[in-house]
């Protein structure tokens, strides 16, 4: 496959932009090569700079359900575009896609629209520190909550990929009061409560991992924290910044039945642009300024691209059906890579919760952050390299989630299912 485009514009990125790229995630350290530089997405493709196309299985970090440029979703953002780009003002479409969040997801009783993921989780994380008067967080490792500084600390996802543990940059200071235990281990997430005692102000989770690779909780872990929270007047936070909107249309609440105090949403709710929120219990959301003493603001926030690109999303996701068709893609994407594995005898398994999945190169279950580190991550880059010469665009870390969505259909199953079993 000739990428000689996309390589002298990785070499030209080179030079100007840190590693070539702006967000670490994207980067092919991990895996060697170069990435390819993408032109246009139709549906579950992507088309290079050389005009190659690709099996899209990263759908832009789960943002994507509907595959890339859905007309319902483009058509809206031109519509809002033509209006005016910004006003720094309020518009009627933040209260339309707040309206079809709530509707979606009971526990999100009042919410704040924000630009990321990682504004959401800061966000969240001071207001639960402000309602509560307490300092502590707790988070588990491989979990990964965005760059803030006190989520930096044994996070998962490019920090994991890198082998960084803790940012360079972050004060002390700041991971000072973050606690992190194993993802699963209730018994560990009730010792750091019993030992700090009424110091706890949250404890902030995935409800399923997908920033170490694709890790469900079991079927203790997410009940378990509901009660360990309300127990020691912790709040509970599920980072839904990547589950949102994909595991069900309410979410892991939905899927799981379990009411958070706080959700972070991202990804899925901007339709493929920058929006985020976190919300949740209604006494909590009113202590936000400027109705209450904790602040957070932004300029671009509640945007009205992005609200039309979030309204026209979440309109899809309405739809009869769609999570049912996901649960399909995904089970016979499973069953698929997982024939494919037994064929080769290759010491690997597949993951998978819904449309989210990877393929660890182990043979013994991955449950939380250290068995996935003990991966085989070379073989792992192998496996990247040759799906990549076939046309096949796999997330390039051994540590991250595999996307897929509506647009994946019969024919993209079948052709990902074949590119898999000869790159094992
Ligand atoms: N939380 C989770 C669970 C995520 O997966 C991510 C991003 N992958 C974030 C937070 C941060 O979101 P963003 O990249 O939009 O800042």
């Amino acid at each position: 496959m000739n990428r000689s485009r996309s390589e002298a514009l990785q070499r030209r990125a080179e030079t100007l932009i840190p590693g070539g790229v702006d967000s670490p995630v994207r980067s092919f350290r991990a895996v060697g090569g170069n990435p390819p530089w993408f032109e246009r997405g139709e549906g579950a493709y992507l088309f290079d700079a050389d005009g190659n196309r690709y099996l899209d299985c990263i759908a832009s970090w789960g943002a994507l359900l509907f595959g890339h440029a859905p007309p319902a979703v483009t058509a809206a953002i031109a519509a809002a575009a033509a209006r005016g780009t910004s006003f720094g003002a309020s518009t009627p479409g933040e209260l339309e896609l707040a309206e079809a969040v709530a509707r979606a997801m009971p526990a999100v009783e009042m919410l704040r629209f924000v630009n990321s993921g990682t504004e959401a989780t800061m966000s969240a994380a001071r207001l639960a520190r402000g309602c509560t008067g307490r300092e502590g967080i707790l988070k588990f490792s491989g979990g990964y909550h965005g760059h803030a500084d006190l989520f930096l600390s044994e996070a998962g996802s490019g920090v994991a990929t890198l082998g960084i543990a803790t940012s360079a940059g972050v004060p002390a200071g700041a991971v000072l009061n973050t606690h992190t235990v194993a993802y699963n281990d209730l018994e560990a997430v009730e010792r750091v409560l019993v030992r700090q005692r009424g110091k706890m102000a949250a404890i902030i989770v995935e409800p399923v991992a997908g920033n170490m690779g694709c890790v469900p909780p079991t079927p203790a872990f997410l009940p378990g924290l509901r009660e360990l929270a309300t127990r020691h007047g912790a709040l509970l936070i599920f980072d839904e910044v990547m589950t949102g909107f994909r595991l069900a249309r309410g979410g892991a609440c939905e899927r799981y039945g379990i009411r958070p105090d706080l959700v972070t949403l991202g990804k899925i709710l901007g339709g493929g642009l920058p929006v985020a929120a976190y919300g949740g219990r209604r006494d909590l959301m009113q202590q936000v300024a400027p109705l209450g003493p904790v602040y957070q603001a932004g300029t671009l926030s509640g945007n009205p691209l992005a609200m039309a690109a979030g309204i026209a999303s979440l309109g899809l996701a309405a739809a009869a059906g769609v999570y049912e068709g996901l649960e399909t893609c995904g089970l016979e994407i499973e069953r698929g890579l997982t024939q494919a594995i037994a064929e080769a005898g290759a010491a690997a398994r597949v993951q998978r919760v819904g449309s989210m999945l990877t393929v660890f190169f182990r043979s013994e279950p991955v449950t939380n952050f250290d068995e996935a580190r003990a991966c085989d991550t070379r073989t792992f880059a192998r496996f990247h390299a040759r799906l990549l010469e076939q046309g096949v665009l796999w997330p390039p870390s051994q540590f991250e989630a595999a996307f897929f969505g509506t647009a994946h259909g019969a024919a993209e199953i079948e052709a990902l299912v074949g590119a898999v079993r000869s790159s094992l």
